[in-house]
């Protein structure tokens, strides 16, 4: 016979049961639900497969010999622990990222794959000035991976997934073609170039060194991202927003160093304030950050505190390829390991697509026309039958 604390004992019991039950109807729904990824590299995002095989074509050494063993090697050489060693990754994909045929290929897989993973809208962002090494000029570069995404975005519509693709033009912050590529950028801003961005080492090269680009920039009325708060602190953080104008952040994660807690709760200060008021949107990157040695787990990651903090979140999966996932794969970790719900997933998607460089009356019906069905839908009870 049980006595009522073996009785009460089993409640909680089926409680965590029905709790589990719940989370893996919703990870299974993952996929499905439309999604907008606007921090995704194309140079790091290649499938293993295509590299093996333009290694071959090209005659480059690769790290390992097939695609599954490359993929691992891969995921461990990123994850060693800092931001330049993690950069060094990209010698072997940018090797065989150097004639419009490869450049068109990457583009249109990359396509295609995230429109498998169920991403409506994604900005996809490269550095032109990497891809020069066989002769091709700074335009055919961006005219390969256009004709890339069309391909890819096509091939998707005709096996019944819908994506678009913005492409934001990188300049290398470490390099000193910044004035040229902001050019660039702007002469591609009617040929699907939606934004700006620096990418590359961050310690050592703030965006105060790019100021001019940004100038042009502004002066055009072009938006950038810039990448901080990743591998620097406050002060790269605050260039990005004071200096450089960013309309959003790259990463952002370490803005959480402006922000204190004591038994009152949490305290803003005034960059982290500014942030959020502003609704700057942080494009943050869970898994990625966890290899460069940005944050100790998912659980961890700040990314769930500066959500319940009300600033404007958005997940992304910075390069697929290195981190071995996809904008699913980061969203199911949130879920599994960090207690977000649906809700969670439905503001992120929303965020992302209200912060997209699409203008406002396009982020308003991917809002109401695609994503808020879709979420609404997959909350009405019953949702998960099999
Ligand atoms: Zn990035």
């Amino acid at each position: 016979m049980s006595t009522p604390a073996e009785t009460s004992a089993v409640v909680p019991t089926d409680d965590t049961a029905a709790r589990a039950d719940e989370r893996d109807a919703l990870v299974a729904s993952i996929p499905g639900l439309p999604k907008v990824l606007l921090h995704d590299h194309l140079d790091g995002g290649l499938r293993p497969q295509t590299m093996v095989e333009l290694a071959a074509e090209v005659g480059h050494q690769l790290p390992a010999a097939d695609a599954e063993a490359l993929g691992s090697w891969f995921y461990d050489a990123a994850s060693s622990g800092t931001l330049p060693l993690y950069l060094e990754t990209f010698d072997h994909t940018i090797a065989v990222m150097q004639t419009e045929e490869q450049l068109r290929r990457v583009a249109r897989e990359s396509a295609i794959d995230l429109a498998a993973d169920g991403v409506v809208y994604a900005e996809q962002r490269y550095a032109p000035e990497q891809h020069l090494r066989n002769g091709l000029t700074l335009q055919q570069v961006v005219d390969a991976v256009q004709a890339g995404f069309a391909e890819g975005v096509a091939e998707a519509a005709a096996e019944g997934r819908s994506i678009r693709i913005g492409t934001l033009v990188t300049a290398m912050r470490h390099a000193d073609r910044w004035d040229e590529i902001a050019e660039l950028t702007l002469a591609n801003r009617d040929n699907g170039v939606v934004g700006f961005d620096i990418a590359g080492a961050e310690d050592g090269f703030p965006p105060s060194r790019h100021i001019s680009a940004f100038h042009t920039l502004r002066d055009a009325s072009f938006p950038a991202t810039v990448h901080a708060g990743e591998a620097a602190g406050y002060d790269s953080l605050a260039e990005a927003v004071h200096l450089a104008g960013a309309a959003r952040i790259g990463h952002g994660v370490r803005l959480v160093e402006d922000i204190s807690t004591d038994e009152l709760g949490d305290k803003l200060g005034l960059l982290a304030h500014w942030v959020r008021d502003r609704r700057i949107p942080l494009e943050l990157c869970p898994s990625s950050n966890l290899q460069t040695g940005g944050a100790p787990s998912i659980a961890e990651h700040p990314v769930t505190r500066l959500k319940r903090l009300g600033f404007a979140v958005t997940v992304n999966t910075d390069n697929r390829l290195q981190s071995r996932t996809s904008l699913s794969r980061e969203l199911t970790l949130l879920v599994e390991q960090a207690g977000w719900t649906l809700d969670d997933l439905r503001d992120v998607a929303v965020t992302a697509a209200s912060h997209t460089f699409l203008h406002q009356d396009e982020r308003q019906s991917l809002i109401e026309n695609v994503i808020l069905p879709a979420y609404s839908a997959a909350a009405r009870p019953g949702r998960h039958r099999a």
